[in-house]
This record gives C-alpha cells, structure tokens and sequence, in this order.
C-alpha cells in the first residue's frame, strides 16, 4: 500500500477512535430542564442584574464576533492567495532565506499578523471589562498578560515549526504518520504540563489556608473518592472581578483551582457546591478525556493536512508548488483556522454535556441543590453573565449550560430528591 493509502487508513481508525471516545465518555442521557422551569428561574432573577449582564454582553458582542471574523479572513487571505507565501519569504530573507528560517521566521511572523489583525478587537474587550468594573489590573497589566502570552505562543510555534519542517525534510513521503504522531504527543505534553509550566506564568497559586472550609472541601473529597492533595487558590483578583473554578492537568499535574475572588464573595456552602463540582471533572477524568479527544483531533487533522496538501488547486492559490515548501505554512494555517471555526460549536456542545454532569455530580454529593441554585445566581451576577444568552450565541460558543438552565435543574433535582 502507498504512502497514501496508508494515511486514508489510518485516517479512518484515528476518525473511528476519536467518534467512540465522544460516544462512550460524554454523557448523552442528561437532557436539560423544561424551557417552562428555565423561564420561571428568569423571572426569579433581579431585573436590574439580568438587564445590566445583557448590557455587558451586548456591548462585548461586535468585538468578539469581529475577532472571529477578522481572525478568518486574513487567514484565509494569507493561505488562499501567494500573500502569505509572501510574508514567510520576506520573514526568512535576512537570515538567508534558509528552509529553516523561513519556517521559523515565516511560521512566527504569519502567526504574528494573524494576532495582530485580532489585536484592536482584544483591547475593545479591555476597555468594555474597566468600563464594567469587571477588569481589575489595568492597562499595563493587560498589555503585560498580551506580551507573556505571545512569548509563550512563540516559544511552542518554534517548537512546533521547527520539529514539523525538520520531519517534512527527513521523510517526504510518510512525514504525515511522524507529524501526527508528534501533534498528538504536543497536545497530550501542552495539557499535561499546563498547570506547572503555563499557569504560574499569569497566576500565583498558594494551597486553601488551613480551617473548616479546607477541612469541609478535602472531607467531600474523600467522600467522593477523588484523592486531592490541595486545593490551590489562584490571584485572580490582580486581574479580574470574575469568580471561577476549575481542573487542569491529569495524572500526577492534576490540580483543582479556585479563584480568590470565590473566596471572597460566596459563602462557604457555595465554595463547597463549587468544589464539588470540580470533583466531578475530576472523578470522571474529563481534562484527560478532553486532552486524549484533541490528541485524536490534532493527529487526524495532520492526516487531513496532507491529504488536501496535495490537491493542486490549493497549492496553486497558495502560490506554492509543494505542501512541504515553509512557503505553505500560511495555507496550512488557514485551513487549521477554518477547521477551528466549524468545529466551535460542536467543542461547545461536548463541553456543556460534561459540565451538567458536574452540576448533578455536585447536588448528589452535597445534596443541597438550594445552595448549587444560590451559587449560580452570585456566579452570574459577579460575572455579568447573560443568565439566558441568545440561542445562536448559545449554540455556538457556550461551554457551560446557562445560568437558568443551571438553576432550573438545581429545582428539578430539589424535586426529585424531596429536598
Ligand atoms: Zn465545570
């Protein structure tokens, strides 16, 4: 069998592989609760918060979409047309137009100007969360978060293009098993080492100080049969007004975060509700399950990277003779760009699936859907979040289920229960 078939086969395994780990490893049976309960939980909502998040929202929403756009566009203009080949030669010219700086030149600075284009929507952003009180550190703060963030990008894009360009030159024709292969090994490393080596970069993180509501969280815990070391309170107050938890990591890097600010502004039954929450990603290993459907995700797009990579038409708006030429590097990046934008909703979809169970996993644990109820009503007024977002908004970017949505089923559950 040829290069070629090889890829399509393998192609299909990596498809069937990522489809049953979504099949088998999301919980599909959960629906969410009646529109009719969601609508009464609105009405029991202050107006005045209600109206100010879509406020907040409304005046967010023509940058983030602009972002989008924008973003798309110039991707797509540097890859469909020899623009961006452009750019990678004129990148590499000063070192010598040598395949590897026009990789590494080239790569960066066609990713460079695909952040920059974005840039004016991202300080849009800045100034809506300072107008609304919600941004904290200011604008040196957010231009050092933007410069951190960049240097990062950069130091994984030269890893990335440089490992990439030097397997295109060592094995022309199976470059694609070694490239996937490798896409699916950064992916697994990045999601691995992101609370050690990423995180600290934007927050310092010190473990819960020692009292009841330690004791009450590690009790649960234990409950729960989650082993937790700590739990770690992240600064986030030096930068943002929003409350927030979460998990990163798996294995030995697995860490559950709370934010200072939750600390700070719920009770501790809702720091609990929280916590408990967090457990259930834990427990159902849904960073690693998320990771390993990336991996799946990243190593299939190599495969269908070089399948398109050699349809001629491509290649030619590229202005480029060959995908293995650094030259194509922008068409490659406006095709992962793309895949990105389609792929959004369906990401969303998986990942408000996973976080209703998290929300039951939280109410049977404590059983006290009264308190889950009150911490999504604080979640939502100290985050400004829209607590029944527009639909089309909803479908397409929402990770988490809405605020009403969260509340009515914490009022199914109080039902089901006899709480
Ligand atoms: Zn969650």
């Amino acid at each position: 069998m040829s290069p070629r078939g090889w890829a399509v086969l393998t192609l299909a395994v990596l498809v069937t592989a990522g489809l049953l780990t979504v099949a088998l490893l999301i919980p599909w049976h959960r629906p969410p609760a009646p529109r009719a309960d969601q609508l009464a939980a609105l009405r029991d909502l202050p107006v005045d918060q209600v109206e100010r998040a879509r406020e907040f929202r409304a005046a967010l929403r023509p940058g983030g979409w602009a972002a989008l756009a924008v973003g798309l566009l110039v991707a797509l203009l540097l890859g469909l047309t020899p623009l961006g080949a452009r750019l990678v030669e004129l990148a590499g010219r000063p070192f010598g137009g040598h395949w590897t700086a026009e990789a590494l030149a080239g790569g960066l600075a066609v990713v460079l100007v695909a952040d920059l284009v974005t840039l004016p929507f991202a300080a849009w952003r800045q100034a809506v969360l300072t107008r609304y009180g919600m941004s904290t550190h200011g604008w040196g703060g957010w231009t050092v978060d933007l410069l951190k963030s960049y240097a990062l990008s950069a130091v994984v894009g030269a890893v990335a293009l440089l490992g990439f360009y030097t397997v295109l030159r060592l094995a022309p024709r199976w470059w694609w098993a070694f490239g996937a292969a490798g896409a699916a090994g950064l992916v697994l490393l990045l999601s691995f080492a992101l609370p050690v080596l990423v995180e600290p970069v934007f927050n310092r993180f010190t473990p819960m100080e020692p009292g009841p509501l330690r004791t009450e969280v590690m009790d649960l815990a234990a409950r729960d049969g989650v082993p937790v070391r700590d739990v770690l309170v992240a600064d986030a107050s030096r930068r943002t007004r929003a409350v927030n938890a979460y998990v990163s990591g798996f294995g030995p890097t697995r860490r559950i975060v709370v934010y200072d600010t939750l600390l700070r502004e719920a009770t501790p039954a809702e720091v609990t509700s929280v916590v408990a929450h967090e457990l259930s990603h834990a427990r159902h290993r849904d960073v690693l399950v998320g990771t390993v459907t990336g991996a799946l995700g990243a190593a299939a797009a190599v495969i269908v990277l070089y399948l398109l990579g050699s349809a001629g038409g491509l290649l030619r708006l590229a202005g480029v003779d060959s995908i293995r030429d650094p030259r194509a590097f922008p068409l490659l990046l406006a095709l992962v760009t793309l895949v990105g934008v389609v792929s959004t909703p369906v990401q969303a979809m998986l990942s408000r699936r996973v976080e209703a169970r998290a929300d039951a996993h939280a109410m049977a644990l404590t059983g006290d859907p009264a308190t889950f109820e009150a911490m999504q009503r604080r979640l939502a007024g100290a985050n400004l979040a829209d607590p029944d977002p527009p639909r089309w908004e909803y479908l397409y970017s929402a990770s988490h289920p809405s605020t009403v949505e969260r509340m009515a089923a914490a009022r199914a559950h109080a039902r089901e229960t006899g709480r």
